[in-house]
């Protein structure tokens, strides 16, 4: 568990950071949202010390931080970096045990540990394993960095705009890797992005970020439905339809569905998003039939169901 309280940044004329108070549960994901400026990177490295703060505190599992050296905190820290951050001289393997090795791992453990995280992340450990940086994609630097930050199993991970770099469909390719590595869903995980839709995907909760100051941390539903203020409803705006249609799922509203026939031809996933169902709704002349695995139950849905669904999240609780 990370808790960070009332956490204040100061540098001569510019607050960069101020009167930051959030907490993330291990295992969840909290991610701090923002445009360019607003004191996303400074929290981030006040967390594993790179950057000492002018006032507040931060305790991770309950101790406070500078109740140890730096070195020993970002042991259980992993961080990767803005840009790729890969050192141009080493090899993949070779980044990717930096931190193994200040820790007097083995070879053989270090060796193993490698191309299991290789393997992975989708890169074959024959052929990268010594190959340099300039020698990669971006999407394979963006592995690499994140296979560095892996490589002693920390239980917390710092990710600052992980995907930023990445042109957008690789973005969409790599967010969607993150999303489904095993070794990712029990770590207590801060991201920074600017980029909405990737908050919304990604995160439990999201601290939106403006001036140094968190303007709501919230669920991605309750920052839709529920906006704290003006700020937080603009920054949304553009991308407002498509965020709610995303926000709800199939299973969500299965009760208010009717069941469909037992020959209808299914589509769909429970577990799909109302978005989903748009798209198919869009594509069909008929009614679309879903399915849910853990109740064996087959439903069937239309335009209105779903329009529907979505009016009553926007009522006032
Ligand atoms: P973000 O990551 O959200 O883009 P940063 O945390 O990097 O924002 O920066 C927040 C603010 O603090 C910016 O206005 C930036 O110019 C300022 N800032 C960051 N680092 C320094 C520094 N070392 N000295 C002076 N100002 C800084
Ligand atoms: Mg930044």
């Amino acid at each position: 568990m990370i808790e960070v309280q009332q956490l204040t940044k100061k540098y001569q004329q510019t607050v960069a950071v101020s009167n930051v108070s959030f907490t993330v549960h291990a295992g969840q994901t909290l991610v701090l949202l923002g445009t360019s400026g607003s004191g996303k990177t400074t929290t981030l490295r006040m967390i594993n010390r790179l950057i000492e703060p002018t006032s507040g505190s931060i305790f991770i599992n309950g101790k406070n931080i500078l109740s140890q050296p730096p070195e020993i905190l970002r042991r259980s820290i992993g961080y990767v970096l803005q840009g790729y951050g890969l050192f141009p001289h080493y090899t993949v393997a070779e980044n990717i045990a930096i931190v193994p090795r200040l820790l007097k791992w083995n070879k053989g453990r270090i060796e193993q540990r490698t191309d299991e995280l290789l393997h992975k992340l989708q890169l074959s450990p024959a052929k990268y394993r010594h190959v340099y940086p300039s020698q990669l994609s971006g999407g394979q630097m963006q592995r690499v960095g994140l296979a560095r930050a892996l490589a002693a199993n920390p239980p917390i991970l710092l990710m600052d705009e992980p995907f930023g770099a990445l042109d957008p469909l690789t973005r969409t390719a790599v967010r969607k890797e993150l999303k489904e590595l095993d070794e990712l869903k029990k770590k207590t995980i801060i991201l920074v992005t600017h980029d909405v839709q990737e908050a919304f995907e990604l995160g439990n909760i999201i601290g939106l970020m403006d001036k140094g100051c968190i303007q709501q941390l919230a669920t991605p539903t309750e920052l839709l439905f529920q906006p704290a203020n003006d700020f937080v409803k603009q920054f949304l705006q553009q991308q407002l339809f498509q965020l709610e249609w995303q926000s709800l799922r199939l299973i969500d509203i299965w009760n208010d569905l009717p069941v469909a026939e037992n020959d209808a031809a299914i589509t769909l996933t429970s577990q799909q998003t109302l978005w989903n169902a748009l798209a198919e709704l869009t594509n069909s002349t008929l009614p679309v039939v879903a399915f849910d695995k853990a109740t064996a139950t087959k439903k069937v849905f239309n335009f209105s169901h779903l329009t529907t669904a979505i009016q009553r999240q926007k009522q006032p609780a």
